[in-house]
């Protein structure tokens, strides 16, 4: 078939021709397609060239915020006309986001993800049309602040963070970890254990309040451009109109954590793509024993399994987004997908560091930046083990918690 034909033209405009191996691109609209595209022009001009340095350095590239927001990624107004954007864009935006950078992906899920789902699940729909506009247009800008010192896996029972009701304020004690954009952030929704009905209830406390104290956590050998903070809250006051009146119980924020799963699994899967797409650049590059490294068999070999766990990550979470668009929620599938995304993507990420051999090891390479940052996704919003034990509860009907 020659190049001109019409189908392979339309190959030629794809947004993923090497990484996207059945098309899942052709789920998304002609519009939905150009926003990715004018991301994906920002992302290439814009952010590639500060990653190395920024990652180095411990710190987030500020400069991109702005722009990125201008992107209007969330609600794009070109979408408008087709209602709320759909989620298998939401999907590739943070494939695309996480196909160049996971610490970026992370950032913008934070808020996209994170805070716009405690909004949309927490809040009531007074608060919701209060602030909704808002967190679309970043203009509240908040953070999810669940984890504690104490409690990571267990957080469902060990939540320590105290809130004690007088009159129309609240007063909350205790400290958070890990929280993802913290230091940035207007407001952190902060779950907390009223100390009345032993129930965990949400409060958007201003991140400026007094009694809130942000520490950054330095030192990370992963995500080490996006920021986390451990958090003390002392006697914070926050008044009753500040907590999200759909949060009575610890099973509303399990809603809002099904709901997320889904964007790390994504995340997971755009790392891959990212990943993958460095190494293959490198093995056509790099020459050994005379010949392109990508002719070797056991070269080859890895390029394959590196593209079978890309593309099973991907209809994975294409099917997954699917089945949430029609109103499926369930904890074991997203619990599914991010267990099975991850593990993938530690095996893609550990591949291609090795296939760029000493290279693999050093910023100069993507490679060494995608290895690194996975290990934080692998973590976060539920270990392997936690999404394993999600999967296995609804599996035998048994729950393998010990609390
Ligand atoms: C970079 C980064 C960003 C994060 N961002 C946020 C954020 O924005 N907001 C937020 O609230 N949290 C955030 N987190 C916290 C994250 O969700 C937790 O780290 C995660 O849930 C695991 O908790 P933990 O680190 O305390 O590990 P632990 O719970 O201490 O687990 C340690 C190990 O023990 C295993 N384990 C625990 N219980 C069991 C069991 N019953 N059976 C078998 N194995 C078990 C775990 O799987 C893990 O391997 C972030 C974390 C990281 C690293």
């Amino acid at each position: 078939m020659s190049f001109d034909t019409p189908v392979e033209t339309a190959v030629a405009e794809r947004l993923y021709n090497d990484c996207d191996y059945y098309d899942a691109e052709s789920l998304l609209t002609e519009d939905e397609r150009r926003v990715l595209h004018r991301l994906r022009d920002f992302l290439d001009r814009e952010a590639k060239p500060l990653l190395a340095d920024y990652w180095e350095r411990g710190e987030f590239p500020d400069k991109l915020v702005q722009p990125l927001i201008e992107l209007d990624l969330m609600e794009p107004a070109e979408l408008a006309a087709d209602g709320p954007a759909r989620g298998i864009y939401q999907g590739f935006r943070i494939f695309e986001l996480a196909r160049t950078d996971a610490s970026l992906a992370t950032w913008y899920t934070a808020q996209a993800g994170l805070f716009r789902t405690a909004i949309r699940v927490g809040a009531s729909a007074e608060q919701q049309a209060e602030w909704m506009p808002r967190v679309v247009d970043f203009s509240l800008k908040g953070v999810f602040s669940l984890t504690e010192p104490e409690s990571g896996s267990d957080i469902a029972g060990g939540l320590s963070t105290r809130a004690h009701r007088e009159g129309d304020t609240w007063v909350l004690d205790g400290a958070k970890r890990w929280i993802g954009g913290a230091s940035t952030a207007d407001v952190l929704a902060v779950f907390a254990r009223d100390v009345g009905d032993g129930q965990v209830k949400a409060f958007l406390v201003d991140r400026e309040a007094s009694g809130v104290a942000l520490e950054k956590i330095h030192r990370k050998t992963s995500l080490r451009m996006m920021q986390n903070s451990h958090i003390t809250l002392d006697g914070v006051r926050v008044p009753e109109s500040m907590r999200l009146h759909n949060v009575n119980s610890f099973r509303d924020v399990a809603a809002m954590l099904r709901a997320m799963r889904s964007d790390v699994a994504w995340i997971a899967t755009g790392i891959q793509a990212g990943a993958f797409e460095a190494a293959h650049r490198y093995v056509r590059e790099r020459h050994q024993f005379g010949r392109p490294l990508g002719s070797f068999q056991l070269v080859q070999e890895k390029l394959a399994r590196m593209l079978g766990n890309l593309t099973a990550s991907l209809s994975l979470v294409v099917r997954l987004t699917e089945q949430q668009a029609r109103g499926v929620y369930r904890d074991q599938d997203s619990a599914l997908a991010k267990m099975q995304s991850c593990l993938a993507m530690r095996e893609t990420v550990a591949l291609a560091r090795e296939l760029a051999g000493g290279n693999g090891i050093t910023l100069e390479s993507d490679v060494a930046r995608f290895h690194a940052d996975a290990e934080a996704v692998y973590s976060y919003e539920g270990t392997h083990e936690i999404n394993a034990l999600i999967v296995g509860r609804a599996l035998t009907g048994e729950s393998a918690f010990a609390r």
